[in-house]
């Protein structure tokens, strides 16, 4: 049988290259993707090549994390427009599963992550991170890799993430790499493509927001009082806000103050109908 190594579809096909490699002793580096790729994937893609021999590139638009109304019909999917831009950067496999795959007939099983997920985007998307969990863990199963790269753009993905495998001890390293931004600071997403010419010169506003509060909360103010001006903003221009959080670095925990602690500053909020998230560390 000849396997395609660009792209593989079926598990058992996966699973016979993957042998190889570990006979070879390759590390293998898995980055999951729903696809629609753009800089932001792409530059995890380029880490994991530093890290590993063989990169593992997943391609799977998972229904179970979308709920319903959601974007799944039209969430964008072009596979062949994805391998080329996979092909410039060098991957070793992309595995892009039949949903059979992942979910056969009959599947009844699901993971689900408490605590870190339940709040923030947890809150207005309770089917999220249980579609996250259980895909993420079905994709680590099929891939086996040695590490695992997600992007700090879903920073609370990345944590619930970081606990699903110390939970169910997944021989897996977590790595994370940083939000790729375009140049007027909007948050890379596979989702700016729903915005309107009008909404996409409005949407860097949210990363502006987000540094002016972390700015007046540098300084001392209370994140009630540094929120204050931003959510103004934001509303003035037409965003519906669904959260604004200072929160632990870690736990996430809603923090109401900065007091030196690691802490990050989550965002999500609506523009026209496309739902945009975005995130920033808050240090010194
Ligand atoms: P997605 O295809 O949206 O599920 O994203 C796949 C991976 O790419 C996730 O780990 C995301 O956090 C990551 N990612 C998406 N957008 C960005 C970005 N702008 N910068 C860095 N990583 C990103």
């Amino acid at each position: 049988m000849s396997i395609d190594l660009s792209t593989i579809s079926k598990l058992a096909d996966l699973q016979s290259v993957r042998s190889k490699w570990r006979h070879n002793s390759q590390t293998i580096a898995l980055v999951p993707t729903m696809g629609a790729l753009h800089e932001g994937h792409l530059s995890l893609v380029k880490l994991a090549r530093t890290v590993a021999n063989k990169v593992i590139v997943s391609v799977f638009v998972n229904p179970k994390q979308f709920g319903q109304g959601e974007d799944l019909d039209q969430y964008p999917r072009d596979l062949s427009a994805d391998l080329n831009k996979l092909k410039t950067i060098g991957v070793d496999l992309v595995y892009a599963p039949d949903a059979s795959q992942i979910y056969p007939q009959g599947f009844s099983t699901n993971i689900s992550v408490t605590g870190i997920s339940e709040g923030l985007c947890g809150a207005s998307r309770p089917h999220f991170f249980g579609g996250v969990a259980t895909v993420v863990t079905k994709l680590l199963l099929h891939c086996t890799p040695d590490i695992a790269l997600f992007g700090e753009k879903d920073y609370q993905q990345l944590l619930v993430i970081r606990r699903l495998v110390i939970d169910l001890d997944l021989p897996v390293d977590v790595m994370s790499g940083p939000i790729v931004r375009e140049n007027d600071g909007l948050a890379r997403s596979s989702r700016n493509i729903y915005l309107s010419k009008t909404d996409r010169q409005t949407a860097p506003l949210l990363h502006k927001g987000l540094l002016e509060t972390r700015a007046r909360l540098q300084k001392g103010a209370p994140m009630i009082k540094a929120a204050q001006q931003t959510i103004e903003l934001l509303s003035r221009a037409g965003f519906q806000l669904d959260y604004f959080e200072l929160c632990d670095a870690n736990t996430l925990a809603p923090l109401k103050q900065y007091k030196g602690q690691p802490a990050r500053l989550l965002i999500a909020a609506t523009l026209g109908r496309t739902r945009l998230i975005d995130n920033i560390a808050v240090i010194g």
